[in-house]
């Protein structure tokens, strides 16, 4: 599944071959998806070019002169850039064409993916404008994540799960900081002390940052012909190693479902 540092990757992949590029042809050959893919899109798109592309959370969003069109990749979706002529793999849902015969398409084999379009700010999207700050900015800090968690009872790991509390961190990248911060992922979040929330803040930033530093080896992938940006693989401490040994202590790594999301952690590094 794509998470914040997949998102963030394509978007730095795509950008260079379509911004400042004008549509001249738009093409849903499968509406489907986990919301349809508005009726009016095609007429919408064609003729407006992508003034720039931006994120936010686990969002894409293409800024152009008449609105901004919205895209969340869902569970297997991606993006990627293919030539005029290049041959069209299965589950390419929706396709546009640029003035420099480049093609941008969307792959999405399970379609939970979604297209949304909107002539407000994108951040002020109903999917958007409750999110909470992303988490590598400034305004994502010990003090304000401290303050969030007072008197609440939810695990440390859901609370950081929750796109109200924080944008875009999936299950991958709260199991992974909480091993790096120590703590464990069933702990009430509003029992952990401020230095804990310290080194929360962070792990969550290192881990993020190191994920997308590892992405960038793929940014070609997003023109092969082949077109399957790879996810890449990057090395993970406990996210689904369940009996493997702890990197730094050796123990086991355990598993457990909090939220109904598989969770792994090291019984012996992570302290409740
Ligand atoms: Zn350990």
């Amino acid at each position: 599944m794509p998470e914040l540092p997949e998102v963030e990757i394509t978007r730095r992949g795509i950008e260079p071959h379509i911004s400042g590029q004008q549509i001249i042809r738009v093409l849903v050959r499968n509406q489907q998806l986990r919301w349809p893919v508005p009726v009016a899109l095609e007429k919408t798109l064609t003729g407006v070019t992508i003034e720039s592309i931006g994120r936010r959370a686990k969002y894409l969003l293409f800024q152009t002169s008449k609105g901004t069109m919205i895209v969340h990749l869902g569970m297997s979706g991606s993006l990627h850039i293919a030539e005029a002529g290049d041959k069209i793999s299965k589950h390419d849902h929706v396709e546009l064409e640029f003035t420099n015969s480049r093609l941008l398409r969307l792959n999405d084999p399970r379609r939970f993916g979604s297209i949304h379009w909107t002539t407000s700010p994108g951040e002020r999207h109903r999917l958007l404008r409750s999110v909470g700050p992303e988490p590598l900015s400034d305004t994502f800090c010990t003090d304000y994540l401290y303050r969030k968690s007072r008197n609440r009872k939810v695990a440390i790991k859901n609370f950081i799960m929750n796109s109200h509390i924080v944008a875009g961190i999936g299950n991958v990248y709260a199991c992974e900081s909480l091993f790096v911060a120590g703590i464990h992922p069933s702990r009430g979040a509003g029992h952990v002390s401020k230095p804990r929330y310290d080194r929360l803040l962070a792990a969550i930033k290192q881990v993020l940052q190191s994920a997308i530093k590892a992405g960038g080896s793929t940014l070609n992938d997003f023109v092969k012909p082949d077109g399957r940006p790879g996810y890449f693989q990057h090395h993970f401490s406990v996210y689904g190693k369940t009996g493997q040994s702890c990197g730094r202590c050796g123990s086991p790594i355990k598993q457990i479902a909090l939220g109904q999301r598989s969770t792994f952690y090291c019984g012996k590094c992570q302290r409740f």
